[in-house]
């Protein structure tokens, strides 16, 4: 059945794609965004599809419309973004959890938050499953959008328990590909650019710190899936993949596919960097029967081909 879907933040990496795979299934898609990351480039190959409907709008003031589902996407995810303004970051989190929360409640519909595997800090417990509650600063520079995305958690988790409001919480690890900003920080966008452009490689600390990187249309099929759970589900569930990197095999990667003779540069590590991230997804692999399929070579591949279109 065609459904009304709202995208939050669907100008933004994730959102852009998820718009587009959304209209591809049929259903009338509503992309709300303020363009603080995103950008109209990502989405404008949607905008001929008359289903598809774009609304300028800032989710900390609240907004209405009739819609089946909606997806909360809304919120700068990388560093250096989200601790431009950190106010400003932890606003978007929390009102706006409680805006569209609201909305979901008043006209019945089902809601998916995009929270963020920044839930378990620089984590004890390795790999990282749903039970485990974290280890997060709760007074650094991180804490704008940890603290921010735990408290939307749990402003789902009661407006599902005292309203009866139809929720689903995936908690996002590292996710990279095309419609990534150039500029927006994070590593695997950074490192592909200074290939690309034959700068140096900026590794933070050591570069022994690891991440597991999922290429975008896995996250997007898991989303999809978790979205379309039974309403007994609301998770949080993960939603990553399990091979985990240092940076410094990162940098060695983006450099061998890109043939570039870029040299590393060591600079220093950002306060509260977690050392180790890797997701258990053995929750996703029992409730949507989903694990990712794209290995980090091939997704970087499909990556370095689209920055290769939009640099040079
Ligand atoms: P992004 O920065 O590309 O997209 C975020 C979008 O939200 C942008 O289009 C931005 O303009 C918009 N936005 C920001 N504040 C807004 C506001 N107040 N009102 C309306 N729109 C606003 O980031 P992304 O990687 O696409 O991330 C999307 C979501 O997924 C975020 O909530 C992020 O926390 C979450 N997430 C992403 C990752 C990842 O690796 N990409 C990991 C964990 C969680
Ligand atoms: N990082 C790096 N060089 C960069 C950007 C990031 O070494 O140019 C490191 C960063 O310190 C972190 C890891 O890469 O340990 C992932 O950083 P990112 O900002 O992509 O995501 P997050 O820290 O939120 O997982």
């Amino acid at each position: 059945m065609n459904k009304r879907i709202l995208v939050t933040g669907g100008a933004g990496f994730i959102g852009s794609h998820l718009c587009a795979r959304l209209l591809n299934e049929g259903h009338e898609v509503i992309c709300l965004d303020n363009y603080f990351t995103g950008a109209k480039s990502n989405i404008v190959d949607l905008i001929q599809n008359p289903k598809f409907e774009i609304v300028r709008h800032d989710i900390i003031n609240p907004y209405n419309a009739e819609i089946d589902e909606i997806y909360n996407l809304a919120c700068p995810a990388s560093p250096i973004h989200y601790q431009y303004n950190p106010i400003k970051t932890i606003k978007t989190s929390v009102m706006g959890a409680i805006n569209m929360l609201g909305l979901a409640k008043r006209v019945n519909a089902k809601i998916l938050q995009a929270s963020t595997s920044e839930v378990y800090g620089d984590p004890h417990v390795h790999p990282q499953n749903e039970q485990y509650w974290g280890n997060v600063n709760p007074i650094g520079i991180r804490s704008c959008y940890d603290e921010g995305k735990r408290c939307a958690e749990t402003l789902f988790m009661d407006y599902h328990r005292q309203n009866k409001v139809k929720i689903k919480i995936i908690r996002i690890f590292n996710t990279y590909g095309p419609n990534m900003n150039p500029n927006d920080g994070r590593v695997v966008s950074n490192f592909i650019v200074q290939a690309l452009k034959g700068e140096d490689i900026t590794i933070y600390g050591n570069g022994s710190q690891t991440r597991s990187f999922q290429y975008i249309d896995d996250l997007i099929e898991g989303m999809i899936r978790t979205m379309n759970t039974d309403e007994t589900f609301t998770g949080p569930i993960n939603l990553g993949n399990p091979d985990e990197f240092s940076m410094l095999e990162l940098a060695e990667k983006v450099i061998s596919l890109t043939q570039s003779n870029s040299k590393l540069v060591y600079l220093p590590l950002p306060a509260d960097d977690p050392k180790q991230r890797k997701p258990d997804i053995s929750l996703a692999k029992e409730k949507i029967r989903w694990q990712p399929k794209i290995k980090l070579d091939d997704g970087l591949v499909k990556t370095i081909e689209y920055f290769k279109k939009i640099i040079r």
